[in-house]
């Protein structure tokens, strides 16, 4: 009954900083910001919950638009939830992925439950988590320690259907560049080597070694050189692949696989290939189903319910896998369009900057902020998360799916 109470109080701070919550949202929406620039973004969303109580610190892990804002609890033994705000942008869409709506949901649930349970019944935290959309913040934020000793980290994703629970792949990124000799392509062909021709039979390789991948494998490229001129051959051309896969294992056996396939249209071909792989890699979801359920019935309660049963979806990644890595957390999305608008489209951003973005902004901020209740209050509810994070961590990835990166 007092949980219930309690819920009942956070979702009233929420109705009641309604109007602050979507007004910097929007201010986010009209001023958008791609990847590590988010310099206003995270000054605005730093501010507000420094007005409300939350101690800050600016350009946390070495990265100018992160921060770490935090209500300590007293007693070192306390539970801790943690919300992760997202507020980049993207090139040329502006908020096509809703981020300034996830930024304000987890303010706005952060400053709720910090303000409603006190210091003594746990510690409260929003992390700015910058460049989710190319970049990893929460990867080079989970690198230098940011998600250790959480009992529950969360953040909630617009989207087109409403799901608890949320998976992702493990991803990285290669470049390879092909180096071969130009020459005149019908006066001396015979006194070049074709840099292209070893894109393309990379290409063709790669086509034949998916037919024997393991389920949840993926490798897509584009070429991004190709040469300059049909009449010169091409002295230099250039391809970039994701690969992808459901654990981090898998992901080490498929790089290696497809770098072989680039090496050997190398040697085929007499060019020869650079391979870069970003040192960024994004790690799978450690999905956690007790955290989930917790926000699904929050969620419930508030007269939102998930369709039953949960039609699949391409899978992608996100850094939000680095975290789950560290501490158990979700990623719950709620439908913000119909479910045929996309992510990344002109009309996911302008829902983000309307009604619909200001409907999920309220319910998400609300979910969370309830789950983070749960969390600080029923210490069997928090050992279930705990026990379930300990278990998932031995067992290979696992179903529900979703598409980000
Ligand atoms: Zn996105
Ligand atoms: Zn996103």
């Amino acid at each position: 009954m007092e949980l219930e109470h309690i819920k009942s109080a956070v979702s009233g701070y929420i109705d009641k900083e309604a109007p602050s919550l979507w007004s910097l949202s929007l201010e986010l929406h009209r001023h958008p910001e791609v990847a590590f620039q988010e310099k206003r973004a995270s000054a605005a969303v730093a501010r507000y919950l420094e007005e409300r109580g939350f101690g800050i610190e600016m350009g946390v892990a070495d990265l100018p638009t992160a921060f770490r804002a935090k209500r300590t609890a007293k007693g070192a033994s306390k539970p801790v939830v943690s919300f992760m705000a997202e507020y980049d942008a993207l090139p040329g869409l502006g908020h096509a992925c809703g981020h300034n709506v996830i930024a304000m949901a987890s303010a706005g649930a952060g400053a709720a439950l910090a303000n409603t349970v006190g210091p003594e019944t746990g510690g409260v935290q929003v992390l700015g988590t910058p460049a989710e959309e190319g970049g990893g913040g929460k990867v080079i934020m989970a690198k230098k320690g940011f998600f250790r000793r959480i009992d529950a980290n969360m953040m909630m994703h617009p989207s087109g259907e409403t799901r608890a629970m949320v998976n992702f792949l493990a991803l990285a990124e290669l470049r390879f560049c092909f180096y071969g000799k130009a020459s005149h392509a019908s006066a001396a062909p015979e006194k070049g080597i074709n840099a292209l021709d070893g894109v393309l039979a990379a290409f063709n390789v790669i086509s034949a070694l998916r037919q024997h991948l393991p389920p949840g494998d993926k490798v897509h490229g584009v070429i991004t050189e190709g040469g300059e001129a049909p009449n010169i051959i091409p002295e230099k051309a250039a391809a970039w692949f994701y690969v992808r896969s459901e654990t981090e294992k898998g992901l080490e056996d498929i790089l290696q696989r497809v770098i072989n396939c680039a090496r050997g249209a190398a040697r085929s071909t007499g060019t020869r290939v650079r391979v870069d792989k970003n040192p960024i890699t994004y790690a799978p979801m450690r999905v956690n189903g007790e955290l989930a359920s917790l926000f699904r019935r929050n969620l419930e309660s508030l007269g939102i319910f998930e369709p039953d049963p949960l039609p699949p979806l391409a899978m992608g990644s996100s850094d939000v896998g680095n975290a789950s890595q560290n501490v158990p957390t979700i990623h719950p999305e709620i439908q913000m369009v119909s479910p045929d608008t996309s992510a990344h489209t002109r009309a996911f951003a302008e829902a983000a900057g309307g009604t619909a973005g200001k409907r999920t902004l309220f319910l998400g901020a609300k979910a969370l902020a309830m789950t983070g209740v749960d969390i600080l209050l029923d210490k069997k509810a928090r050992d279930r998360v705990k026990q379930e994070f300990r278990i998932e961590g031995r067992r290979p990835a696992s179903r529900p799916r979703t598409a980000e990166k």
